[in-house]
């Protein structure tokens, strides 16, 4: 991997853009259903076995009664990357609280085959530079991925104290002892000075709600608990060899099958690949990271300039450099570049939306016509064609998947934005004709719109017994994401409300995990007990965020998916979900700012 300047793009062909429009519309109303989340099957009773782990097993263990400076439910990225910064700052019992058998969250779970980071590895792996880890990938695979969060895990000691295998049931604040109590399903009722928590939003598989799905007496399972008994194979790539006699389903063409199906084509007797919408598929160019190279850039701070220059491309700053290079800052620059082609009375609102969409256009054309080049077979590739503009859905980038589709034995089975009909007791049945098959994968995706303490398990419970479904009852309100007022010693660590930049999500977690662990040194060394941001600032920082323009992804006339609802209104509390009205770059500059004031402003400390 090397960096140069960044590409220009030469003048692409004109845009019928009244067509497009149309066509976009006519494929999402396709696809609208009045029934939105609720067409998807909640993983419980008959269901229940999907969740199953089948990586680690269980290991019996006494119930937990103690006390910890800091609790942290999820051990995924968000928790790993706040025990790390705690610990640097001297805050050593930190306990990690996990539903996987170990470190990882999506990381943990999702070892289907071909899983790899879809952001560069260099941005996205976190502390690399504290751990001192070469990616071996400009985009890394799954098992590496989840070694570097063992690898944060053993060097910062958080597996001393975590607890796996174990969902919290319940967070209730202690005002007279200025502490959270925390109980499990595991019998555990400890308690903590501090909590974060680090859910992750999607961590709750989901199925869809096909007639028939409990009827069918074959195998099947979720892409997020691969049965690698059944396939054979491992998630780093050897052959599944156990599919060579068998006909196998996946439903679904989501960022996780576009990944995956290029396996299973290799492996299967015959593959059915069941679309209800297509993705847009990209160009991945992934390459190998040259150690020689690597060791060139890696100078002291070299992964904070990484993760600021990319977010400078990528969501509304200046930089000389792209160091990153790929189809997210490439969608960018496009974008950027277009509007400095206005004439200076021409930088209205109105005017660079639309250059906006200009490039929008254009790069979906592109995304389109590569179909084209790609798949053989002329009908095959008009059905994988994605209608809709690129951030509608999760952009897909891979130089495989639609190959896959020339592989004999590989079967696109569109439904033409409908949705499989039914499942028999032998097979998947699209307009009335039924595929026989031994298999059935399901990566059809995890919840996403449905209530909060639905997917968390737990309904916070801060000051006077205010739960956090009622503070958050209209929107919700917080001060940069993290502070949450009548919710004491607490922090979120995710990106909304805060910068919000999806493109990157673990630089936003890096980020609320040094503020995590420097507000809580500042409350140690102060010999405070409590920490709460005030209502003033909160209601200040709400504010502020509402001044911005509103969400960019997930349009409501976008093609339905967990972006935008499934495209039905999601009422009023959504316009809250926001980041900070100058972007990320921007938000990032001011939380340093404020980190380095040594103010911490907003928060009181008692
Ligand atoms: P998605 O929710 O993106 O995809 C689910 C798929 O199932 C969609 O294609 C959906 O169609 C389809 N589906 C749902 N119901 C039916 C039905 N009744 N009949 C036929 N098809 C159906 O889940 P994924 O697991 O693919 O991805 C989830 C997210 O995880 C991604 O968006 C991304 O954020 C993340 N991810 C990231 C990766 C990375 O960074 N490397 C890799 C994989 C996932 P429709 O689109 O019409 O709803």
């Amino acid at each position: 991997m090397t960096t140069t300047p960044a590409a220009t793009h030469a003048a692409a062909p004109p845009v019928d853009k009244a067509a497009l429009l149309a066509r976009y519309i006519a494929e999402r109303d396709k696809r609208l259903r009045p029934d939105g989340n609720a067409q998807y099957l909640q993983l419980k009773g008959r269901l229940a076995h999907y969740l199953e782990d089948p990586y680690t097993a269980r290991v019996e263990r006494e119930p937990k009664t103690d006390h910890v400076s800091f609790a942290f439910v999820g051990g995924g990225f968000a928790g790993l990357v706040t025990g790390a910064r705690l610990v640097e700052a001297g805050v050593t019992d930190v306990r990690l609280i996990e539903k996987g058998g170990d470190f990882g969250g999506t990381w943990y779970w999702n070892r289907y085959p071909g899983a790899q980071c879809d952001t560069a590895s260099m941005i996205y792996m976190p502390l690399l530079e504290e751990t001192g880890h070469r990616p071996t990938e400009k985009y890394a695979h799954a098992p590496e991925i989840l070694e570097q969060c063992q690898r944060i895990g053993r060097q910062y000691g958080l597996y001393d104290n975590a607890l796996f295998h174990t969902e919290v049931e319940d967070l209730r604040w202690d005002d007279a002892g200025s502490r959270w109590v925390i109980s499990t399903n595991r019998g555990d009722r400890f308690t903590a000075d501090f909590i974060g928590l680090g859910t992750g939003p999607l961590h709750v598989p989901k199925l869809p709600g096909i007639p028939g799905i409990e009827s069918f007496r074959g195998h099947s399972f979720h892409t997020s608990r691969w049965d690698y008994d059944y396939t054979g194979g491992d998630p780093r790539g050897a052959p599944m060899s156990r599919l060579a006699d068998k006909r196998v389903a996946i439903i679904g063409t989501g960022a996780t099958a576009v990944q995956c199906v290029p396996h299973l084509a290799a492996a299967c007797r015959e593959l059915f690949v069941f679309q209800r919408t297509p993705s847009s598929v990209d160009v991945r160019a992934n390459v190998p990271i040259d150690p020689e190279w690597f060791a060139s850039i890696a100078t002291p701070g070299w992964q904070q300039r990484w993760l600021e220059n990319f977010t400078a491309n990528q969501a509304g700053g200046t930089a000389e450099e792209d160091l990153v290079q790929d189809g997210w800052t490439d969608l960018s620059r496009r974008i950027r570049s277009r509007i400095m082609q206005l004439p200076r009375e021409d930088l209205t609102p109105q005017k660079m939306l639309a250059a906006y969409e200009d490039s929008d256009f254009e790069k979906m054309n592109e995304i389109r016509a590569r179909v084209d080049s790609i798949v053989a077979e002329s009908q095959t590739a008009q059905r994988l064609k994605a209608w809709y503009r690129q951030l509608c859905k999760r952009p897909c980038f891979h130089d495989a998947y639609l190959q896959a589709f020339n592989t004999p034995g590989t079967h696109l089975i569109d439904t033409d934005g409908k949705g499989v009909e039914a499942i028999t007791e032998t097979g998947v049945v699209v307009a009335g004709v039924e595929y026989p098959v031994d298999c059935i994968i399901y990566a059809s995706g995890f919840e996403v719109g449905t209530e909060y303490r639905r997917r968390a398990g737990f309904d916070l419970v801060g000051r006077d017994g205010l739960r956090l479904s009622q503070a958050w009852a209209e929107g919700m309100r917080s001060l940069h994401g993290i502070h949450v007022h009548d919710f004491p010693n607490a922090f979120f660590v995710q990106p909304t409300q805060g910068a919000n930049l999806i493109s990157n999500v673990p630089h936003n977690l890096t980020e609320a995990g040094r503020t995590i662990a420097l507000t809580v040194r500042h409350a140690l060394d102060g010999g405070y007990r409590q920490v709460e941001v005030t209502k003033a600032a909160q209601d200040a920082w709400v504010a502020l965020l509402l001044t911005g323009v509103g969400r960019m992804i997930g349009a409501p006339d976008c093609t339905p998916g967990y972006y935008n609802n499934e495209g039905q209104n999601p009422g009023p509390a959504a316009r809250f979900n926001v980041g900070y009205p100058a972007g990320a770059t921007a938000y990032f500059a001011y939380l340093d700012g404020w980190r380095k004031s040594g103010a911490f402003e907003g928060l009181a400390f008692r």
